[in-house]
């Protein structure tokens, strides 16, 4: 039998979304050298983490410093009951190889920090933002403005979800621009809840925005936020404008 050669076997696996012609061959070899780091591997990040997987990105790094717990199963898609007590970046890696040998990982068991964002972001274009707290949320807009990388947000509360995506290496307002401080409350999912599915919505749709960004296609969705709630189905584009108080000075004209 002939044997089917690596790139014969990408252009079958990958035929579905090379055969668009927004995205062609050239598209999936952009796709193959992307560089993404996701930030938290909870209820937004596994949707995100299979989505970009699925679609080749051939460099993904992943932060997380907490272990599987049983109440994680109920939304974080890439763990089972076996994976309870292991360090949530590990199940991710191994998952991730089933998916492709061929993708780069690179695990960070770090919970990030000012002291380590630039060592583990530095090489990594787009960074997405799938943590449960401002103090990181903050951290990782302040980091992206400053070394222009691409930001693809996301918070997730009850119902509603928020994605944003910040191009830095354009003019653009910032997450701080529509947060300037934190809220006096943590929105928590521990105590507030979170509805399956929204986690699944909101994580595939900032894989979406990966993707876009990646390949320079489709609606620019940059310095808009898209905003949803999991029970009207209803979906709205809102044009975030600079705050004229952001302390960032983020429009860097
Ligand atoms: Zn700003």
């Amino acid at each position: 039998m002939k044997k089917i050669s690596i790139k014969s076997e990408d252009l079958q696996k990958y035929s579905r979304q090379l055969i668009l012609r927004k995205i062609g061959i050239s598209g999936q070899k952009k796709i193959f050298k992307a560089k993404v780091l996701i930030i938290g591997a909870g209820g937004l990040g596994c949707p995100l983490i299979l989505y970009l997987a699925y679609s080749g990105v051939g460099n993904l790094g992943i932060v997380d410093n907490d272990k599987v717990e049983l109440s994680n199963l109920s939304r974080q898609v890439l763990f089972t009951k076996k994976d309870i007590g292991k360090f949530k970046v590990s199940v991710s890696k191994k998952f991730i190889k089933k998916i492709s040998k061929k993708i780069n990982i690179k695990t960070f068991t770090k919970k990030i920090d000012r002291k380590n964002i630039h060592r583990i972001a530095k090489n990594y274009d787009i960074v997405c933002d799938g943590t449960d707290n401002f103090e990181s949320r903050f951290l990782i807009n302040d980091y992206c403005m400053k070394n222009k990388k691409i930001l693809v947000s996301s918070a997730i509360n009850k119902f509603d979800g928020q994605v944003f995506n910040f191009d830095f290496r354009r003019k653009t307002p910032c997450f701080r621009c529509f947060m300037p401080k934190s809220p006096n409350e943590e929105l928590n999912c521990e105590s507030d809840g979170i509805m399956t599915t929204l986690a699944g919505i909101a994580g595939s749709l900032q894989a979406n925005e990966v993707i876009k960004s990646i390949l320079n296609i489709g609606k620019n969705s940059h310095g808009n936020i898209m905003i949803f709630n999991a029970l009207d189905s209803k979906f709205r584009k809102i044009k975030l404008l600079r705050n004229a108080n952001c302390k960032r000075n983020c429009i860097y004209a």
